[in-house]
């Protein structure tokens, strides 16, 4: 007895996390994801290709979810 274990916390700190994505036109990880919640959009840029899109974001959005919008129009616009 008396043998603690120590838990490990994985707690993450609430810092800026790069959020890097992989982009849809060149393939590289460096799709970057900026919200701007005050102003209420997001810009979604690939730093390879230069690919990029403005996309609108409310509270609840994640970068994740940004970096999908960005991706589905960068397919639509590809069938269009
Ligand atoms: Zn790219």
């Amino acid at each position: 007895m008396g043998r603690r274990r120590r838990r490990k916390v994985q707690r993450r700190p609430e810092k800026r996390i790069p959020t890097i994505f992989t982009c849809p036109s060149c393939g590289e990880d460096s799709v970057k994801v900026e919200i701007n919640k005050n102003e209420g959009y997001a810009v979604v840029g690939c730093g390879a290709c230069g690919l990029n899109k403005k996309v609108k974001v409310t509270k609840l959005t994640e970068p994740v979810d940004a970096y999908s919008e960005f991706v589905d129009s960068f397919y639509k616009e590809e069938t269009a």
